[in-house]
Parts: C-alpha cells; sequence; structure tokens
C-alpha cells in the first residue's frame, strides 16, 4: 500500500480513517472557521434559515470573524455588513472577533486608525489569522474566502468554502469534501536576491494554467522552500487557487514551529508530513538559479512573462498591499528598491495588516527594530513619493468607487495583487500587471515593467521581521 501525502494524512485524522486515497469523499471535523464582512452577512443568514433563529454555531471558540473587505468606503450596505457581524458575534458570544471599531452605521467615510496598535480591526484575514494564533499545523481550516488556501503553508488544510457550506460547518462543525490528488513542485537551489515566491507561483501558473491544479492539492517542495520566509511561502500557498487548487502546502520546519508556537494558545496540534513513497499526481521542478523575474499580464494569472521582456509597457500606477503582497517582508523588499529614489507614477501602499502597519513604523530596511536615527520602512516609502493608505483589501478586488487605490479609469497598473482578470482592481478596460515587490517598486521608478535586477545588487535580509 502506497504512503499518504500531507493532505491525506490530515482528512484522513479527521475523518476518522486510518487511511484516505485521492478521489474518497469524507466527513471532517472543522477545526476553524472564518468568515468576512462580504460573505459572513450571506452565511449567517443561510445558518438561521436552515438551523432556526436560535440556533447556536457549534463552536464559539472556533468561529473567527475578520472584517477586512470594504472598509474604508462611504458605502451604507458595506457598513450595514460590519453591523450584521457585529449583532451575531453578540448574540452567539463568540470570542474571536476583530471589530473595525471605526466603522459606524452612520453615512459617510469612516475615520482610518491613527495608532495600528490600538485598534481591534486587523486588516486583511489571511494574514490576521497566522497573527492572531488561528493556524495551526495538522488542523482543518475553512473560510469563506477562495484565499483561505494561504495558511497551507504552515502544513495544515485551508480551502475556502461558499456561503451555504460555511453555514452548514457553522451549524454541524463538519464538511464533506473529497479527497484532492496532489501535485508536487519542487524547487531546488536557494532563492536569488532578485526573485521572490511571487515570481515562483506566477512561473508555476503561466506552466500549468489558471486550471491546471483544480482540485488538486499543490505541495511546494524542496530546498528552495525550505530557503524561503514563511511570509515568502504564505504567497506560494495564496495563490495555489489561481491556478484552481483545492489547497496549497509547504513542509513543517523549525521556522513554522516557532511562529506557531508564539501565536497559538491552543497545544494539541500535530505536525505530518508526506511519506517517500506517497503518491503524486504529477511532479514539477526548477532550478532557482536559471529562474528570472516574472509578471503575469492582463488579464490572467496564467498569461506569463518575464519582466525584461515586458520593459516597453508603460505603467500609469502601481500597488503594492493585499494578502499576497502586503506583508511586511513585502514591503521591505519594495522600500530596499525606493529608499533614496523617487517613483514616477502613482505608487499606492496598502498594509496587509495592522501589525504590518506597526511593523512599517518601527523596523528599519533590514527588519529590524530601528533606532532614533534611522528611517522606518513607513518613512522611506513616503519619502519616495508612495501613497500609504490603512491596512485592508484596498483596491485588490475593486470595492465600491471611493476605495483608496481604485482603479476608476482604464489604468495600466503594475501590482503585487493575485488577480488581474477584468475589472479586478475597478475598471473594466484597466490593465493589470501583477509582479513581485521587487518588480512593482522598480517599475515605479521608471513608469515600465522594470526588471528589478536592474536595482538589486545583494540580497535584501528581513531581519525578524515575519519570524514569530
Ligand atoms: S487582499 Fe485581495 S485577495 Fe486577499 S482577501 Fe482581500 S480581496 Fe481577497
Amino acid at each position: 500500500m502506497p504512503g499518504m501525502t500531507m493532505t491525506e494524512k490530515i482528512l484522513a485524522k479527521h475523518s476518522g480513517r486510518a487511511r484516505v486515497s485521492p478521489g474518497d469523499n469524507v466527513w471532517v471535523d472543522v477545526d476553524v472557521l472564518m468568515t468576512h464582512d462580504v460573505c459572513g452577512p450571506g452565511t449567517i443568514g443561510i445558518f438561521k434559515e436552515k438551523f432556526g433563529q436560535s440556533a447556536k454555531v457549534w463552536d464559539k471558540e472556533r468561529v473567527v470573524i475578520i472584517p477586512d473587505h470594504y472598509i474604508f468606503t462611504a458605502d451604507e450596505k458595506c457598513h450595514r455588513n460590519v453591523q450584521i457581524l457585529r449583532d451575531f458575534v453578540r448574540e452567539q458570544g463568540l470570542k474571536y472577533y476583530y471589530d473595525p471599531e471605526f466603522v459606524k452605521n452612520e453615512p459617510g467615510m469612516p475615520n482610518p486608525y491613527r495608532d495600528p496598535t490600538k485598534t481591534s480591526y486587523k486588516g486583511v484575514c489571511h494574514k490576521a489569522l497566522p497573527e492572531e494564533g488561528h493556524v495551526r499545523p495538522g488542523e482543518i481550516l475553512l473560510g469563506t474566502d477562495s484565499h483561505t488556501c494561504t495558511a497551507g503553508a504552515f502544513g495544515q488544510f485551508a480551502t475556502g468554502v461558499g456561503n451555504t457550506d460555511a453555514a452548514f460547518t457553522l451549524g454541524t462543525g463538519k464538511t464533506w469534501l473529497k479527497v484532492p490528488a496532489t501535485m508536487k513542485f519542487v524547487f531546488h537551489g536557494e532563492i536569488p536576491p532578485y526573485l521572490t515566491a511571487k515570481d515562483l507561483i506566477l512561473a508555476v501558473i503561466g506552466e500549468i494554467g489558471v486550471d491546471g491544479a483544480t482540485y488538486r492539492t499543490m505541495y511546494f517542495a524542496g530546498e528552495g522552500i525550505a530557503s524561503l520566509t514563511l511570509e515568502d511561502r504564505m504567497t506560494l500557498t495564496n495563490m495555489a487557487i489561481e491556478a484552481g487548487g483545492k489547497n496549497g502546502v509547504c513542509d513543517v520546519d523549525e521556522k513554522t514551529l516557532k511562529y506557531v508556537r508564539h501565536r497559538s494558545n491552543r497545544p494539541n496540534w500535530e505536525v505530518f508530513k508526506d511519506d517517500p513513497d506517497a503518491q503524486y499526481h504529477s511532479v514539477y521542478e526548477w532550478d532557482l538559479a536559471t529562474m528570472e523575474p516574472m509578471v503575469a499580464k492582463p488579464h490572467s494569472p496564467d498569461n506569463k512573462d518575464t519582466a525584461y521582456n515586458c520593459r516597453h509597457v508603460k505603467l500609469d500606477r502601481a500597488y503594492i498591499g493585499s494578502c499576497t503582497g502586503g506583508k511586511i517582508t513585502d514591503m521591505i523588499f519594495a522600500a530596499n528598491i525606493l529608499l533614496g529614489r523617487q517613483v514616477k507614477i502613482p505608487t499606492y501602499v496598502v498594509p496587509g495588516s495592522t501589525e504590518v502597519h506597526r511593523d512599517m513604523k518601527t523596523l528599519n530596511l533590514r527588519g529590524v527594530p530601528k533606532d532614533k536615527n534611522e528611517k522606518s520602512i513607513e518613512e522611506v516609502l513616503a519619502d519616495a513619493g508612495c501613497i500609504i493608505g490603512p491596512s485592508g483589501c484596498g483596491a485588490c478586488l475593486g470595492g465600491p468607487p471611493d476605495t483608496f487605490g481604485r482603479l476608476n479609469e482604464p489604468l495600466n497598473c503594475i501590482s503585487t495583487t493575485n488577480r488581474n482578470f477584468p475589472g479586478r482592481m475597478g475598471h473594466k478596460q484597466a490593465g493589470v500587471y501583477l509582479a513581485s515587490p521587487l518588480t512593482v517598486a522598480a517599475s515605479a521608478i521608471t513608469g515600465y515593467v522594470t526588471d528589478p535586477r536592474d536595482f538589486v545588487q545583494a540580497r535584501i535580509e528581513t531581519g525578524v521581521a515575519g519570524v514569530v
């Protein structure tokens, strides 16, 4: 009998079986269910309709609600959505809710938090989940958001579900899953200074296509992945869904264990790894030394090209943010390129979480606490002419017209986000080029898509940023 993969072992454990195989349908116990301001109200509505107006969630300590999408807008429907979440949290006595207390049920644009350390608001759910200790190896996390797969970077099974499935889990703590087959993506060598995980995942999606991993696990392996920071691994698993993946996973190592032990208050979780004789649907291999900085051209994440080949593409805007490219290490990468330089095009920066925003104020360009004579990451970005907004999803998915950084005209934008379908960041005729924070920062300086090798000579250290 062949060995099992990490994903198969997690699903076997949670379904009470000794083993499962790809294609098996299993009922599993869910460890955490997450929802946000866009899908939470719909999920709550279905939950109440199907389980009854006075029904209680299966476990009030395993439901996590993180408003993040449409926060900084005057749109009253968006304010109402936040209020629905608040009412539900109060009614159910939920323990984990991260309120944007500055969003009032009244007309007008909410005032952003003044100090990122003095708000219960957290920013983008996929960044906030591990920060707040809700992500652990070997567990099952469901979320009403397709990028819930991000948490697979911590060696867990994490996937997005629709409102109906989420409502069922709210009432029962269970869900029904088909066991996915695993595709293995092996990266050899150490990552060069001009590449980030974004280049790797754009290369993968460009090779297999946006449907190339449909309902499969994407397992990122090899010493190249081991050499990445946890945050960069999150960039890989975050974009598994852009190839249709059910989930993405990375191996658990000391970096993972250190982070999770520091953040989580639940001690009982288990680390799983692939058996040496685990069966894979397919195996792909890359040598990191031969890879180039990549972009995904409009209008699909698999429309791959090298940054160098696109050097004649004139840009109108740059955007650094989202759960993919708004982490503290992404900010450090961008700030190191922008240090002492000026952006040529409007460049919007949106921290992925309030913790990222705090770190942008307190860390220096090497990712360690700055001394009083040093510039913070935020100061370097502001000095370069970047426009820095409050944490959240921002313009990653367009949002209401008053959303910070939204493409309200048919502009060409280079962005660290994860999707570039028509209209994704606002205007349907806008052209979005997906790229790494290094490539976006280099392009912001020139106004054209720019290979970051023109600016990066040595490895950019990220210090303690995102380590625990
Ligand atoms: S940052 Fe973008 S991709 Fe991430 S959760 Fe928000 S809208 Fe979705």
